[in-house]
């Protein structure tokens, strides 16, 4: 796929160009802390499709091993990767200018969905990271 995103502000814009590998709703706990919301859709991709074409990202490391990439101006959250050595990157689906691309094909970390969310898709929910994801937290 070939796409272009970027943060609420246009500070921070990036360009993907690379065979997706998988998109899901992640409910983890750490995605729901560091959104403000209940649930991320994310999309992944090998790295060496995707580059930043304007800006530079704030980072926080959220796990041991993992990092979020966020737009220092505005907050957006952009992109969740490997600390040493990522070989993919996630990218969070609804910073794509086009959010109709690619759609979520499964729900990680369901044990911890907030509650009151209700969602009637027929994808498979899975109550951890799943078999087919590397977005572990
Ligand atoms: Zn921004
Ligand atoms: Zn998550």
């Amino acid at each position: 796929m070939k796409a272009e995103g970027g943060c609420l502000c246009g500070l921070v814009r990036y360009s993907i160009e690379a065979d997706l590998i998988d998109a899901g709703f992640c409910h983890c706990t750490l995605c729901q802390r560091s959104s403000g919301a209940p649930v991320l859709a994310w999309l992944t991709i090998p790295l060496s499709g995707f580059m930043y074409t304007k800006g530079d990202v704030g980072r926080y490391a959220s796990s041991a091993d993992h990092e979020r990439e966020f737009c220092p101006g505005c907050g957006t959250q952009i992109a969740f990767r490997a600390t040493l050595d990522p070989k993919t990157i996630d990218i969070t689906l609804c910073s794509l200018d086009d959010n109709t691309r690619v759609a979520p094909r499964y729900h990680i970390w369901w044990q911890s969905k907030v509650a009151w969310l209700q969602t009637d898709d027929d994808l498979p929910r899975y109550m951890d990271a799943g078999p087919d994801s590397n977005h572990e937290n």
